[in-house]
């Protein structure tokens, strides 16, 4: 901790990856010699720049820009690029550490990065986005590159930052390469990209419960977030027969005991993504549905949580409440989105429980897709890419199970991610030498 002071996310998700991992590393004294952990756990490069940028009223803006390489041992680093007030190195750090893992159970050839910045996107103008993408890309464009790094959304980047960042790169640049992903379908991105994290992480979920001889048919959801991950979560859980009845923002959140609809989800997709309002604005429209000012929904009755908003955004007391209400499935949309002690919540009452490290890892595997699709120069369909997606995500799940079952037979996926993410990338780093 007095290595990284003031980085509590980043000292968390370490902690939790050791915790898995001690056991195994220090009855393993090649791996103990070559301190392959604490390795994993320092950045390989971090950029850190300044952007600045005009706002419309001709006001100079600045803000900081960061990109945090943190392990090439099997690939080009990859990882989103997070626009949002909070963003900070260690939050950073946390979210590229948590990657190289889940990078490396899709069994795809991806190291582990993750940039951003601390610019808010909510209020900005197009034109200020765009001024702000062009200023950021400006000077990371030197360093990343299709075999180096290759960028892609998170929170508060979605289709139109992206495009706005591929265009800044091409023009510097002067090619047209896969150097990121997330792309608009015309211009090289791959089909179902934008569904792929919120499905993926169904996708996990109906293996979790399949353990139980159970499914989504029937159940009552709540999801936190109402962005690109929570939709999509929404939408493949409607398909699936649940019942999904919460949706939030950093506001507050929205309970529609009525179950939020195809039709209702259309209208949550049109505020979101193209007026860009608040989830309080569901409440207006729905009547049926009451508005939780400043309250998370996780005191929603409830079968199966997908937490899809933020980090630390459950815990502990919210974890004993969502239990005691009946709920036995938790699988993670977001990137550590439960607190420590909420997972101890969860392994102690031994309900199922999906890290997001295993149960979010769609979105990059189909940004791996998307790489694969650049390089061949060609665009799969969407079902082809579906099918891809869904076998991936059920190959993960297998893994966990065979890591992580203690003798007990419960399914600990935190020791099943961290133990089958880790594999992979310690050998590559001891074939590699001391690098
Ligand atoms: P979006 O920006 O599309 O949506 C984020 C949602 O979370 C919004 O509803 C936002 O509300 C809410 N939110 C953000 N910060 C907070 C906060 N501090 N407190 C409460 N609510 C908050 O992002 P994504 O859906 O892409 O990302 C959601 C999560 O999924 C993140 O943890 C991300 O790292 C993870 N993830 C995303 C992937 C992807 O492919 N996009 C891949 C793997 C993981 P508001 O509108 O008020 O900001």
């Amino acid at each position: 901790q007095s290595r990284n002071p003031a980085e509590p996310e980043f000292y968390q998700a370490v902690h939790e990856v050791v915790e898995s991992l001690a056991p195994f590393i220090v009855e393993n004294p090649v791996l103990m010699k070559n301190k392959i952990l604490e390795r994993m756990a320092e950045p390989e490069r971090v950029i850190m720049f300044r952007v600045p940028w005009l706002d419309d009223r001709g006001e100079v803006q600045i803000n900081r820009g960061f990109r945090v390489q943190m392990n090439s041992a099997i690939g080009p680093y990859k990882g989103g690029i997070r626009f949002h007030a909070s963003v900070n190195l260690g939050i950073l750090k946390f979210l590229a550490f948590e990657q190289v893992f889940k990078n490396s159970l899709t069994s795809l050839p991806m190291g582990g990065g993750k940039g951003g910045s601390d610019f808010n996107p909510k209020g900005k103008s197009d034109n200020e986005v765009m001024k702000f993408c062009q200023s950021f890309i400006t000077e990371l464009h030197r360093h990343i590159g299709p075999n180096l790094d290759v960028p892609a959304g998170d929170i508060g980047v979605g289709g139109r930052e992206v495009a706005y960042m591929f265009g800044q790169y091409k023009r510097l640049r002067n090619e047209f390469t896969g150097t990121f992903t997330g792309k608009g379908l015309d211009f090289g991105g791959s089909p179902l990209r934008p569904e792929a994290t919120g499905f993926g992480t169904v996708y996990f979920a109906q293996e979790m419960l399949k353990t139980r001889n159970d499914s989504f048919k029937g159940k009552t959801v709540a999801i936190s977030g109402s962005g690109n991950v929570a939709q999509y979560a929404a939408q493949k859980v409607i398909e699936l027969g649940g019942t999904v009845v919460t949706f939030s923002d950093s506001n507050g959140s929205i309970y529609d005991p009525k179950g939020i609809t195809t039709e209702k989800l259309e209208y949550v997709m049109m505020l979101k993504n193209a007026i860009r309002g608040r989830i309080k604005e569901y409440a207006e429209k729905y009547p049926e549905a009451e508005y939780w000012e400043g309250s998370r929904p996780w005191k929603a009755k409830c079968d199966i949580a997908l937490p899809c908003a933020t980090q630390n955004e459950l815990n502990g007391d919210d974890a004993q409440v969502l239990v005691e209400n009946g709920c036995y499935c938790v699988a993670e949309g977001a990137n550590m989105p439960s607190t420590p002690e909420a997972i101890k919540v969860f392994h102690d009452r031994k309900i199922l429980y999906g890290p997001g490290k295993a149960a979010n890892a769609g979105g990059v595997a189909v940004s791996g897709l998307e790489m694969s699709q650049n390089s061949m120069r060609l665009q799969w369909t969407p079902e082809e890419v579906d099918a891809k997606l869904h076998s991936i995500m059920i190959n993960i799940h297998e893994t966990c199970v065979k890591n992580g079952t203690d003798a007990s037979g419960y399914v600990n996926y935190v020791n099943g991610a961290n133990i089958s993410g880790f594999h992979k990338v310690a050998n590559a780093m001891l074939a590699q030498g001391l690098v």
